[in-house]
């Protein structure tokens, strides 16, 4: 058995537990030691909470040592995890990756961490994000830049930047993320990891701290397509706390992986034999890095030698996503951003002696530049004369932007594209002009504004040895879909067994 627990994953974490070849405290222990010895360099998490997780961890070692049927104990059974910062655990601070919440401590539990405690999975600490989620490398964070464990001079990407780096790095098995444009996409795709943007209304949003609450969804990162459906499958379904949670029983995602194997298929028994892969003309564009377009399209024929039927289609409206996306996702931040004025949660600045100036004094410097440039581009959007020219405008064509997915999956099971047009990009590149940090997200957005669900799974390196992810979008519920598809070209190509070494750059 190697001394090196932090790198395992949770399936083969949850046999060695179930075999009592390991313990959880032993695991917990490895991965907190792991943290101590690398995160000085990633700065993936914001807090920790060491003494809480190896409690929970040794709760879960009574569970594993008094079952007498341990297979049928839950997979996250004494796995340790990372939680990104805008996701309540009850207890643990809650900062949001903002100095608004820089002292706010969580007085209740997101339903996530309810359905993950009684998993009885290990909560490590919370990981780092652009501030309220709203950016693309976590250099928007307040406290902190991610840095990307397979090049520290670059991003990890954003907003759950610090999760998918934590994973990246073994700093825990697996963690969460939230996906309002792509922040569980891109980082995952930026740091090589797996990442899963679940369907709007399939994983509860309660708890979690609201950006754009027509457009966020909770979802997972982890070390490989299994573990991704494992996670999934724990906090997915229906929530009487969030109204717009899907009442709908959740298929076993990790059975459909079962799916993707065939004893007479190629590649080490995995095969899509009949499945239908649509590939978007308008996601190969100018200005894309070269190494992502090879990769990507090698992946699609990989998934074409495992017998996918794979035909070209078109998304016509891709092109208004970005400027409909920095509509809609502004206008509800500067609703749900009211919310911190000083006089009910987080900062209040001391100088204020009217209640006005209490407001303006305490969103001033609680605040940083791109959560004001977003309050003060949705508050113009919603306002009187503009917004039926802005907001109305941006709703219409986000309904052109569903109908163009509806109509795609009339033909095709799932839609395989790049998800990011670069590689990680050095810290500090785009950090000047928001424009091009927007442009990061061009390939995630559309899929957020029509709900529907999609992932990033490791497809290859640039020359300069940086990760890149190929997206496999679903239709609405198509979870299963997307992580059979995932999962058979997982199998069929080794990138897992490239791991970034940190420290010695
Ligand atoms: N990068 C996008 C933004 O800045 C998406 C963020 C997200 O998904 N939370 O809004």
């Amino acid at each position: 058995m190697s001394d090196e627990l932090f790198r395992l994953t949770i399936h083969e974490a949850a046999a060695l537990l179930r075999q009592r070849e390991i313990s959880s405290v032993e695991l917990t222990q490895a991965v907190l030691e792991r943290i101590v010895a690398v995160d000085n360099a990633v700065k993936a998490y914001l807090s920790l909470m060491p003494e809480a997780a190896l409690e929970s961890a040794a709760e879960a070692d009574r569970r594993l040592a008094a079952a007498d049927d341990p297979a049928s104990l839950p997979p996250l059974l004494g796995i340790p995890l990372a939680i990104k910062d805008v996701i309540q655990v009850a207890g643990a601070p809650t900062t949001c990756g903002s100095k608004m919440l820089e002292d706010f401590v969580a007085p209740y539990e997101a339903t996530v961490i309810g359905k993950l405690r009684r998993a009885g999975a290990v909560l490590l600490g919370k990981t780092n994000t652009d501030e309220f989620a709203m950016g693309s490398s976590t250099e928007n964070s307040a406290f902190v830049t991610t840095r990307n464990p397979w090049d520290l001079s670059r991003v990890p990407g954003g907003s759950s930047g610090g999760s998918a780096a934590a994973v990246a790095a073994d700093e825990c098995l697996a963690a969460l993320g939230s996906d309002t444009g792509g922040s569980v996409r891109q980082p995952a795709s930026l740091c090589g990891v797996v990442g899963i943007k679940p369907t709007y209304g399939r994983v509860s949003r309660y708890g979690l701290t609201a950006f754009a609450s027509s457009l966020d969804q909770i979802g997972c990162l982890a070390k490989d397509v299994t573990d991704a459906a494992i996670l999934l499958q724990a906090i997915a379904g229906h929530d009487p706390l969030d109204s717009t949670s899907m009442d709908a029983a959740v298929p076993d995602y990790v059975a459909a992986l079962g799916l993707a194997r065939s004893e007479t298929g190629q590649s080490g028994g995995v095969e899509l034999h009949g499945l239908r892969v649509g590939v978007p003309r308008e996601y190969f564009i100018d200005g894309m890095q070269p190494a992502v377009q090879q990769a990507v399209t090698a992946a699609i024929d990989t998934l074409a030698a495992l017998g996918a039927q794979v035909q070209e289609i078109s998304l016509p409206h891709t092109q208004y996503a970005l400027p409909v996306y920095y509509l809609i996702a502004p206008a509800e931040a500067s609703a749900n951003l009211a919310r911190y004025d000083g006089v009910r949660y987080g900062l209040r600045h001391p100088d204020a002696q009217t209640m006005w100036e209490g407001f303006k004094l305490t969103r001033g410097a609680g605040f940083g530049p791109e959560v004001k440039r977003r309050i003060m581009l949705g508050a113009y959007a919603l306002s009187a004369g503009y917004y039926d020219a802005y907001y109305l405008k941006a709703q219409q064509v986000r309904t052109l932007l569903k109908r163009d997915f509806d109509l795609a999956f009339q033909q095709v099971d799932v839609i395989a594209c790049p998800v990011s047009p670069t590689t990680a990009f050095q810290v500090g590149e785009k950090a000047d002009d928001p424009m091009s940090m927007y442009l990061a997200d061009v390939f995630t957005l559309s899929l957020n504004l029509a709900g529907n669900c999609g992932l990033s799974v490791p497809c290859g390196f640039d020359p300069q040895g940086l990760p890149i992810g190929l997206q496999l979008i679903g239709p609405a519920f198509g979870e299963s879909t997307i992580l059979r598809a995932a999962y058979a070209y997982e199998q069929a190509t080794d990138w897992r067994a490239r791991r970034p070494v940190i420290g010695e750059q």
